[in-house]
């Protein structure tokens, strides 16, 4: 058998970074598996420019500022991590050995397993009058786009954006007195966002239509318009649009491991609360979104927090003779700590 790591935490979101974060202080031969070819999860790939409120420090701050932050913290013990590495199957062997086997066909060991995989893989949701568009997805900063990284760089043009929920309404405010023009088109009678955002909308400049639909866009290499419709009255506009912001919610698909014989319950991990460990498989702890048990809470906060539990009961796992509480933070940073680690 190759190496064989004390913990594999498969899933880079923010709660994997913060548990690679905590296995090296915990001195834990550690690697973190990702899927995608960036850290961040959720954050990154959903909502990057949104400012987070309810961070533990940070009164305000952006969801890639946050995931900069957590990704420079979990590289201070410079632990492993492996992008573009989808974890398909996740078996225990007869010396009580994970083999985690990845969809490229490799296969990696560990002692323990702490699974942060979240809400899985993120597909945007798409509309389906724009099927046979796709062309337009790949315009650079104008188009068809489902996630928008570097806005400054989308502004200053006619913006069209699609959705009802609190990520196209944070899209049409920040949009707004940013661009050319702003329009928001949602196809239900009611918003899925805050009060205070919905109340924003009046006297805005946005140019709201509800309930009217996608139907169309047009032809050749380039976004020039799009075509909605009266969901009622079937009347047709065409609305002029350099850029479409599609924010109609992400695709479902939850991560599975079919041979681990674990409790999964609405897709996430049934644990015990007090150490995150999964009853049925010991030696396997799940955290963040990906993990539940009742009165769950699917916060960052709560998600890092979990991490730290579930990595301390890890490294007891691995080593008995070590205190389950770790020493404070300060000891893994003095000087002596460091010129002993040399
Ligand atoms: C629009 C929006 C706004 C939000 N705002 C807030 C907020 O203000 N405050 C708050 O606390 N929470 C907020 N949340 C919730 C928050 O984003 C989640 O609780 C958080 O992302 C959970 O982190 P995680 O690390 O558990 O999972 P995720 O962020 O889902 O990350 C999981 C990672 O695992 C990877 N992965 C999945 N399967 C595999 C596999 N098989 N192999 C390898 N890698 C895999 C994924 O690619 C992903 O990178 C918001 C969520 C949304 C959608």
């Amino acid at each position: 058998m190759n190496n064989v790591y004390d913990l594999i935490i498969v899933g880079a979101g923010p709660v994997g970074l913060f548990a690679s974060f905590y296995a090296g202080m915990r001195g834990l031969n550690t690697v973190l598996i990702e899927t995608r070819n960036e850290v961040g999860g959720a954050l990154t790939a959903i909502y990057p420019e949104k400012y987070i409120y309810d961070m533990v420090g940070f009164p305000k701050i952006l969801a890639k500022d946050l995931i900069n932050n957590l990704y420079v913290q979990s590289s201070h013990f410079n632990n492993e991590i492996k992008f573009n590495s989808q974890i398909v199957d996740i078996v225990k062997n007869e010396e009580d050995i994970f083999e985690l086997s990845s969809k490229n066909g490799e296969v990696i060991y560990s002692k323990t397993v702490l699974i942060t995989t979240g809400m899985g893989s993120f597909t945007p949701r798409k509309l389906p009058a724009l099927k046979g568009l796709e062309h337009f997805e790949k315009q650079e900063y104008s188009g068809i786009k489902y996630v928008i990284k570097d806005k400054e760089k989308y502004y200053g043009q006619k913006v069209v954006i699609a959705g009802g929920g609190n990520s196209a309404l944070d899209w049409a405010h920040d949009f707004n007195g940013n661009s050319k023009s702003v329009s928001l088109v949602h196809r239900l009678p009611d918003w899925q966002a805050h009060e205070e955002s919905i109340e924003k909308l009046q006297g805005s400049g946005i140019n709201v239509y509800q309930p009217w639909q996608f139907v169309g866009a047009n032809e050749g290499d380039k976004l020039e318009y799009v075509v909605i419709e009266h969901m009622e009255t079937k009347e047709q506009k065409t609305i002029e649009a350099d850029l479409l912001i599609v924010n109609i919610g992400f695709l479902p698909s939850k991560t599975k491991f079919e041979n681990l014989p674990i409790k999964v319950k609405g897709g996430a991990v049934m644990v015990e609360p007090s150490s995150l460990e999964s009853q049925e498989v010991p030696g396997v702890f799940a955290a963040g979104d990906s993990a539940t048990f009742e009165g769950k809470l699917k916060l960052i906060c709560v998600g890092s927090a979990e991490a730290a539990i579930a990595v301390n009961h890890a490294a007891k796992k691995i080593d008995n003779t070590v205190s389950l509480k770790p020493q404070f933070s300060s000891n893994f940073f003095s000087d002596d700590f460091n010129k002993k680690k040399k």
